[in-house]
């Protein structure tokens, strides 16, 4: 089912707008933060099914975020996807490790992106999808 609600906290306006037109192609609602205590607000307001989290971000890092939304109850079972230029093996492992739901590399891959957040949202996109 299309339509859910997904967070995007990305601090890159260029890197943000084309994951929003992406997913709002695909009929997804979004909502989009700058900076991780505004998603992490958001997050709490508006509970999304999923988060796209970059994780350079200027304050507070997109490793940190996760773990204040992974600490708070009401956001805490929310899938949490980092979304990051660092491409390196030990990062991957670095990232789930912290407990992100998922890691996608960026720039996204415009044509797999769709079915990645799809896998996702259903619970089965553990790990690396690329
Ligand atoms: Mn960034």
């Amino acid at each position: 089912m299309a339509g859910e609600l997904i967070l995007i906290v990305e601090d890159n306006e260029k890197n943000l707008k084309l994951a929003r037109d992406i997913l709002q192609f695909k009929g997804y609602r979004t909502l989009e933060a700058g900076t991780a205590e505004g998603g992490i607000e958001l997050a709490g307001e508006h509970l999304p099914s999923l988060i796209l989290m970059d994780i350079q971000l200027p304050g507070m890092d997109g490793v940190t975020a996760l773990g204040r939304l992974k600490a708070e109850p009401s956001t805490a079972a929310i899938p949490v996807v980092a979304l990051t230029a660092f491409a390196m093996k030990d990062d991957r492992e670095r990232f789930l490790g912290a407990g992100f739901d998922g890691y996608l590399v960026k720039p996204i891959d415009v044509r797999a992106f769709p079915e990645q957040i799809r896998q996702y949202l259903d619970g089965g996109g553990e790990g690396t999808a690329r």
